[in-house]
């Protein structure tokens, strides 16, 4: 890539390593940006920064946040007794467009996967089992329906079965394979009133 000059040639870099995105795409984005008014552009790379600099984990359910607690977490109104473990933000945010789960959540950031090398010790299982020994009454496992998600539902519920907290995995309306960030509401929906108990 030596026909574009060393700034442009670098901002493609660093464009094309994003997940998703090629050569091609990077280069569109890339002069897309620099025709961009300068503050729109500055506005974006403030952005990136800002938002890398200040999100951490919430202390309670650890989603990505600006702040020690989450809103969802902050929020005195949901049920603090039902958490539903999801494996990631994106997740979170699914279940969060239904606008009908009243819980709180908890996010693994990731799935188990021997395949991948990823054990229980390498995704927040620790953190919701402490959760675990305060007042719960219910853990929904909500992570994929992929080889992983279910790999992980049934560990975490052969960990927590003997606390007698009761467990459930949402229902198969979710199909196979299928990431939930994509899955349409009534779906989610559907699969987290038909959950079954482990
Ligand atoms: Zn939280």
């Amino acid at each position: 890539m030596e026909y574009y000059s060393s700034q442009i040639n670098r901002l493609v870099e660093e464009l094309s390593r994003l997940p998703g995105i090629g050569s091609k795409s990077a280069q569109r984005l890339a002069f897309h940006i620099l025709n961009m008014p300068k503050e729109n552009a500055q506005s974006l790379a403030g952005a990136i920064t800002e938002a890398r600099n200040n999100v951490r984990y919430c202390k309670e359910c650890c989603t990505l946040t600006d702040d020690d607690l989450c809103p969802v977490c902050k929020n005195g109104k949901r049920d603090h007794r039902t958490i539903m473990a999801v494996e990631n933000t994106r997740d979170l945010a699914a279940y969060e467009k239904t606008g009908k789960y009243e819980g709180v959540y908890h996010v693994l950031h990731g799935a188990i996967s021997p395949m991948l090398g990823i054990g229980p010790g390498d995704i927040r299982l620790k953190e919701l089992m402490v959760r675990l020994q305060k007042d719960v009454d219910e853990l929904i496992i909500a992570t994929n329906s992929s080889l992983e998600g279910e790999a992980t539902a049934m560990y975490i519920s052969k960990l927590v079965k003997p606390t007698g907290i009761k467990v459930t995995r949402i229902a198969s309306g979710v199909p196979v394979g299928g990431d939930l960030e994509y899955i349409d509401e009534v779906t989610l929906l559907r699969a987290l009133e038909g959950r079954r108990e482990l």
